[in-house]
């Protein structure tokens, strides 16, 4: 598949995705700062469940907003890590990727504090 058309493919997957979620989720902003909040709270309060997929779902908006983004600014596509283009085939099963696998991949470690 040429990298154009991958491309357009996901934005369609982006938009159609967005369209459900907006469906689902209402349709408010969530600003960095609360994300961080939620997160925070997230691992603290395991009951809270209604509350973590509504947070979740606005959450997964802001991740396609972000991708319509970088689209814009013609920076889809390519890791935020180390600059080089995320495969197609990536971008095709998981749209909203911002990292090629191997960053992605570096990224969950640090997450889980395998690497420091
Ligand atoms: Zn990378």
């Amino acid at each position: 598949m040429e990298r154009a058309e991958a491309l357009l493919l996901c934005r369609e997957k982006i938009e159609e995705e967005l369209l459900s979620l907006r469906e689902r989720f209402n349709n408010s902003r969530l600003d960095r700062k609360s994300v961080q909040q939620y997160e925070k709270e997230d691992r603290h309060n395991h009951h809270v469940v209604s509350h973590y997929n509504n947070f979740n779902g606005k959450k997964k908006i802001q991740d396609c907003e972000d991708a319509l983004g970088r689209m814009a600014k013609g920076l889809f596509g390519i890791c935020i890590n180390c600059n080089n283009e995320i495969l197609s085939e990536r971008l095709i099963a998981f749209p909203t990727a911002k990292r090629c696998v191997r960053c992605q991949a570096v990224h969950e470690k640090k997450k889980k504090g395998v690497l420091n």
